[in-house]
């Protein structure tokens, strides 16, 4: 019913349909007659029949789906991320992208081993942890020790060096849900340096409360980094509802003692791609635009929604192209990055092996925030040709795709690109949820909703096709570089 209705809306190109279950005044339809009002804005005939054919398609559901069925987890540089290469050649293939080609580089090898953790006293019980990714390992039998408690990252940022020696360090704080994931940066501090400043502290282990925003038992994975000069200690996540146990019990004013096991593997340099497809452009084939996701995932989950709606998504909107006839002016290059999660190797080898044509890249997008709806438009091109983009979020309008100000880094893997002078653009998607499930075991497939997901390759297929047309320079104004 929800689609059916959306189809109407489309034929009928009005602005106000996504609120007109709500509001009365801007009927779609009209009853009497069973009649389609006058559109409020005409969408050409090509984005019309994209539109409708998204909508009514199964795209990037379907690949989403064999890509978490057929491979499942694919953690960078490992054997299924591999499979994952091969399975997208097919089907880059299969879509009738030409050039389609592999790109490797070397990353850094890691495995999980095994982790547990327990609370030894004052309550004894076990705890759901899991080791972040690139953590060095506690000796086989773990390390039991007491917790030195620090309410958010910045408490123990501010900490005087020494004066935890043998500790386990707790950093507990919650992350705020938010549409647009914002919470995701402040929150994402103690995961990636917790470890580190505990280290400088002289602490013998970190546990930290997930970077998450559901009250499930799974912890949250995701990269850390250690500096140089500072001894690497291991990392784990504990479930938001385990650090709220641990919250509890020393709120109470109780000394806690905790058991920690993990036991991660370095593998040394391993082999990672990303792969690679072109629809060449009729007039100006030389003008690329990149549109992508990312390859690999974490090992926990089977990764639909991090990241394989976002290769569901950016090779779903050129399957829908190619399947509709049409035939864009530039070319439009589908890129699946390997090697996201743990540093965007992928992105900066990209942007390395391709620096000398990145002059020629004129736009450059990246679906990698879930499968929720696309709710607003956002670009750094600025002066004539943001006009041109304009005209997109205005076919968009109808599908509830709204105008939005601010800098975008286009996506994780857009962000060497976009440094490097790449114009960028974005379709915001609505990730109320997406923290919920992001770098878990939930991640999974029954997660991505047929009816959003399509709505996406509705929208992509739209800005991509309508970015092609537009016969504007993307670059003539230069968006200033952003540090993300
Ligand atoms: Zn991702």
């Amino acid at each position: 019913m929800k689609k059916l209705f959306l189809i109407l809306c489309i034929s009928a190109s009005l602005t106000a349909c996504q609120n007109s279950e709500q509001s009365s005044d801007k009927t779609a339809v009209d009853k009497s007659s069973g009649e389609i009002s006058a559109p409020a804005y005409k969408l050409s005939p090509e984005v019309q029949k994209l539109q409708e054919a998204a909508l009514a398609g199964t795209h990037a559901y379907d690949l989403t789906e064999s890509l978490t069925t057929e491979i499942g987890q694919r953690l960078a540089g490992s054997p299924q991320e591999a499979k994952a290469r091969e399975w997208a050649v097919d089907k880059f293939k299969a879509a009738g992208l030409q050039n389609v080609r592999v790109e490797t580089f070397p990353v850094r090898g890691w495995v999980r081993g095994v982790e547990t953790a327990e609370i030894i006293a004052p309550y004894p019980q076990n705890l759901e942890v899991t080791a972040l990714g690139g953590s060095s390992a506690t000796p086989e039998e773990g390390v039991e020790a007491e917790i030195a408690y620090f309410p958010t990252f910045e408490d123990l940022a501010a900490a005087p060096e020494g004066g935890l020696d043998g500790k386990i360090v707790f950093i507990s704080g919650r992350m705020e849900k938010a549409h647009d994931g914002a919470g995701y940066g402040p929150a994402n501090q103690k995961r990636r340096s917790g470890a580190t400043e505990a280290g400088k502290r002289g602490a013998a282990a970190v546990v930290i409360r997930s970077v998450g925003t559901d009250s499930h038992r799974f912890p949250h994975t995701g990269q850390m980094r250690y500096q140089e000069d500072v001894k690497p200690i291991p990392i784990g996540a504990l479930s938001a509802p385990d650090a709220d146990q641990l919250d509890r019990i020393l709120a109470r004013g109780e000394t806690v003692r905790i058991k920690l096991t993990l036991t991660p593997k370095e593998l040394g340099p391993l082999e990672s791609g990303n792969v690679i497809g072109d629809i060449i452009g009729t007039e100006k084939p030389d003008e690329i635009i990149l549109i992508g996701g990312h390859l690999d995932s974490w090992d926990l989950g089977t990764g639909a929604v991090d990241d394989g709606a976002g290769i569901g998504i950016s090779l779903g909107t050129a399957q829908l192209l190619l399947e509709n006839g049409l035939k864009p002016k530039r070319t439009i290059r589908v890129v699946a990055f390997g090697s996201e999660e743990v540093g965007l190797v992928g992105a900066f080898a990209y942007a390395e092996k391709h620096k000398d044509e990145l002059i020629n890249h004129v736009l450059a997008s990246e679906s990698d925030f879930g499968a929720g709806k696309v709710y607003a438009l956002r670009t750094t091109v600025q002066g004539e040709a943001r006009d041109a983009l304009i005209e997109i979020q205005k076919s968009l309008q109808h599908l509830g795709v709204a105008m939005e100000d601010g800098d975008t880094s286009g996506g994780p893997d857009i962000i060497p690109l976009r440094n490097a002078g790449v114009p960028a653009i974005r379709l915001q998607q609505d990730g109320y949820d997406y923290f919920d499930l992001h770098h878990t075991p939930d991640d999974t497939f029954d997660k991505i909703d047929k009816d959003e997901i399509a709505q996406n390759v509705a929208a992509w297929a739209t800005m991509v096709w309508m970015a092609s047309e537009a016969d504007v320079d993307y670059r003539a104004a230069p968006a200033q570089t952003i540090g993300e």
